[in-house]
């Protein structure tokens, strides 16, 4: 049997418990799981709690209760939350990721990246949540504000530890061609990799031996360039000392990113006083700084000139003559633009720029690009939007990250290592084999060697502290915890200092898709064998918000372990489908909105079966949809009035027996077969609102015939069983039928039914018509010649209920004889 891995992004344990948007994504889930098993798939499906993190303990710090206590009782009533929902979950392989079982294999991937020069400690300009009290990861700074609490986040210098995701950058965008995953998530991702060709250029600065290299992706107008701009927290710029310039620096530290990035705010610089060298014209060009240059991208430097709409502004306003270089080709506009009233930014031809006069854009790009890089003052170059993955966090609840400092390791080590000076933005580089002692950190001027904590002595466990607060000043409350700060190196077994940051959650919920096929092996994190089996996950379903967080941050550590050889798969996840969000009356819903609606009383009331099946009524799985009370009723009747027909005791005898079956209406059964083959087709592509609208037409056409077969309403209840599996169990008993109906097969269609129409069929007895049927166009001589006899005109001639002789005519004529 096929193995088939169905996993549901598992929840975090929020104190308010499941709302009705989390069932919606479980139950949506739990259907496609369903669906495989009957298909005939061996279905894995796991549940755990993604309990570590920001969330919990923000909660518990304003219920004045410990993180520890809270997440466990979060957890007893999620569970029983989810134990009402009627899923499939493989309970006995529950994940809880704040649990030392678990954290301790979260360390352990933590040492692995560091011994595969993934992980790494730096110094970087880094968002700070003020609320938080912490470091955010570039992907947790939504338009510059905190993913979590909405807060304005800070830019502020701190030594961090990264994971070098950077590196699987273009492994990451490539990929995607290869997966089935949703569109729009595929789209998040590749922008947010954000590859960018471009010319990285090299500008020598007048009188001084310095250089300043700027990343441009129009190095066609690089002849025009008329002015040089400079990030306030470009390196040059911290050995200016003039007063004026170190002022406007300090104040566009205390913008947000945001702030300087938008479009409409007027843009402020001030000249630094040196000059620089256009590499192309050998132009004397004036160096600024100004706050709408970014660090973060390209390299904080940038060339001004009259194609950029940010560079024309900034020019006006500081009367920096500029000269345009490109032109449309088009003669009336060629004036205005030279004239400067507007700024052509499109590609053109080129004028006034030397040997590459005449040429279009795009050849000069190429020319100008092989020119800088014969002279050595260039070259062409891709960046990236996607920056290292920032994982310390200085707060509580969440994993120790297994690094020990040591001071004497340091000195004994230093001569092995060559450079020491650690400029901004280069992170660390030492890459040699012996890691211990070589790499290390500076703490308040002092230098002490990383030495990772031996995989023997995992779990660093949290210890528990009452006062779990964050400081705000940078430092994980374990800072202050001296039994835990202060410990032995294990090299040179001298008194030495823990890391005391955490990790974030999502590096607990990196790999957990890994464990959970795996959470009997104590001594290692998976079994290759297991992992073999059942991975990489077959459907991946859950919400399209964690695109460029989870779902970019699996893919790279499953990359990387596959790369250490520990897995043999580079992509975690073969299909993934967004599920779209339940809304309440139009509006997402929030705790903040106090609109959350809460689906306890809805289980009381109307039972999980109408639930589940009323939310997958709602809309396409991918869509979502709105939530107002009152539809549930409509599912709830449609539940009382299959009851009533299945549970009629006059169904459940002999009735239903073979006679009656081939009596039946044929109409009713060329209708199963559609319905069989529509709910099929639906059910593979997560449109679960259809295939219920398909299984109430048919139930209506059943209890209108009231000839329904036993087969036709198995067929009911089994395409049904996936929405409602506790009704459809109960009422398959009921009919007399052996075993679970989830142990049944997945019903089939026959295409040639489904092609047959109907035809009229001429039965005569002893020779003369008596009656014209209306028959499916397929109809056998057996099924005729019951059919027959079930009619009142024909019957009266066959007291025996038997004809002496039958005469089939297929499609056209049946005759009976009498005798
Ligand atoms: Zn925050
Ligand atoms: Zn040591």
């Amino acid at each position: 049997m096929c193995t088939y891995y169905n996993l549901m992004m598992f929840p975090y344990p929020s104190a308010e418990g499941l709302h009705v948007g989390n069932v919606y994504a479980f139950v949506g889930s739990d259907i496609h799981g369903r669906f495989q098993r009957m298909w005939g798939h061996d279905v894995f499906e796991p549940i755990g709690f993604d309990s570590f993190g920001i969330h919990s303990e923000n909660f518990a710090i304003k219920k004045g209760t410990h993180p520890k206590e809270q997440t466990a009782k979060n957890i007893k009533h999620f569970t029983e939350q989810l134990k009402q929902l009627g899923a499939l979950f493989d309970w006995d392989r529950a994940v809880i990721t704040s649990e030392p079982e678990y954290y301790k294999w979260t360390q352990w991937l933590f040492l692995q990246l560091y011994k595969a020069g993934l992980a790494y400690k730096g110094k970087a300009p880094v968002d700070w949540c003020p609320s938080c009290k912490t470091v955010l990861a570039d992907e947790q700074v939504i338009e510059g504000k905190c993913e979590r609490c909405d807060s304005v986040v800070l830019q502020k210098d701190l030594e961090q530890w990264f994971l070098r995701i950077t590196k699987y950058a273009d492994r990451l965008l490539k990929n995607l061609e290869t997966i089935d995953w949703s569109e729009k998530t595929k789209i998040a991702q590749r922008n947010w990799i954000g590859r960018t060709e471009g010319t990285s250029i090299t500008f020598k600065i007048e009188n001084s031996k310095e250089e300043i290299k700027a990343f441009t992706t129009r190095a066609d107008t690089l002849y025009g360039a008329t002015f040089l701009v400079l990030a306030p927290e470009h390196p040059l710029i911290a050995s200016v000392t003039s007063k004026g310039i170190q002022e406007y620096v300090e104040a566009a530290k205390r913008k947000t990113e945001l702030e300087r990035r938008a479009e409409e705010k007027e843009k402020t610089g001030v000249f630094t006083g040196f000059y620089a060298i256009n590499p192309l014209n050998k132009e004397k060009i004036p160096v600024w700084v100004a706050d709408y240059a970014l660090m973060g991208y390209g390299t904080g430097a940038l060339f001004g000139d009259a194609h950029d709409e940010r560079d024309v502004e900034f020019a006006r306003k500081y009367t920096i003559p500029l000269k345009a270089t490109v032109i449309t080709g088009d003669k009336k506009q060629d004036q205005k633009i030279l004239s400067l009233e507007q700024c052509f930014t499109e590609y053109g031809i080129l004028v006034d720029s030397g040997p590459f006069t005449g040429m279009t854009s795009r050849e000069a790009m190429k020319k100008v690009t092989e020119w800088l890089t014969e002279k050595g003052l260039g070259e062409s170059k891709v960046t990236y939007h996607l920056r290292d993955w920032l994982i310390s966090r200085q707060r509580y609840w969440g994993p120790p990250i297994p690094v020990i400092y040591c001071r004497k390791c340091r000195e004994s080590t230093k001569h092995k290592t060559q450079s020491t000076n650690k400029s901004q933005n280069t992170k660390h580089k030492s890459q040699t084999e012996d890691r211990y002692g070589i790499d290390y950190v500076v703490i308040n001027g002092v230098e002490y060697a990383i030495v990772l904590v031996p995989e023997k002595d995992l779990p660093v466990r949290l210890p528990k502290v009452k006062d779990f607060r964050p400081t705000g000043t940078g430092k994980s409350p374990l800072a202050s915890v001296s039994s835990f700060m202060k410990t032995k190196c294990p090299v040179c077994k001298g008194s030495a200092q823990r890391e005391t940051d955490v990790s974030d959650t999502f590096l607990d919920s990196a790999w957990y898709f890994l464990r959970y096929p795996c959470t009997e092996y104590a001594n290692k994190p998976f079994d290759k064998k297991r992992i073999k089996k059942w991975l990489p996950v077959s459907m991946y379903i859950g919400g399209h918000e964690h695109a460029v967080l989870h779902l970019l941050y699996t893919r790279f550590i499953t990359m990387a372990l596959e790369d250490m050889g520990y897995i043999e798969f580079g992509e975690p996840f073969k299909k993934f489908r967004a599920h779209g969000l339940i809304t309440k009356e139009g509006t997402k819903m929030s705790k903040s909105r106090g609109n959350v609606v809460n689906p306890d009383e809805y289980f009381v009331k109307y039972g999980a079966d109408t639930v589940r099946t009323y939310l997958m009524f709602l809309g396409p799985m991918a869509e979502g949809g709105d939530w107002p009370d009152k539809g549930i009723v409509g599912v709830y009747r449609f539940f009382n009035r299959l009851w009533t027909l299945v549970a009629k005791p006059s169904l459940a005898t002999a009735k239903l027996g073979l006679a009656s079956e081939l009596a039946s209406e044929l109409v009713n059964e060329v209708l199963r077969h559609k319905t069989i083959k529509k709910v099929t087709e639906d059910l593979e592509n997560l449109r679960y609102n259809t295939a219920i609208a398909a299984l109430m037409e048919y139930f209506n056409a059943l209890q209108r015939s009231d000839k329904a077969t036993r087969e036709q309403i198995n067929t009911l209840l089994i395409l049904l069983s996936p929405f409602a599996p506790h009704l459809t169990e109960e009422l398959w008993g009921k009919l007399g039928n052996k075993g679970s109906i989830h142990n049944q097969p997945w019903p089939k269609y026959n295409p040639r039914i489904l092609k047959e129409e109907q035809l009229r069929l001429v039965v005569q007895v002893n020779g003369r018509v008596r009656e014209v049927l209306s028959v499916a166009r397929g109809i056998s001589e057996k099924e005729a010649v019951a059919l027959a006899l079930q009619q009142e005109k024909i019957k009266k001639w066959f007291p025996s209920g038997k004809p002496k002789n039958v005469v089939f005519i297929k499609g056209r004529l049946l005759n009976l004889v009498s005798y």
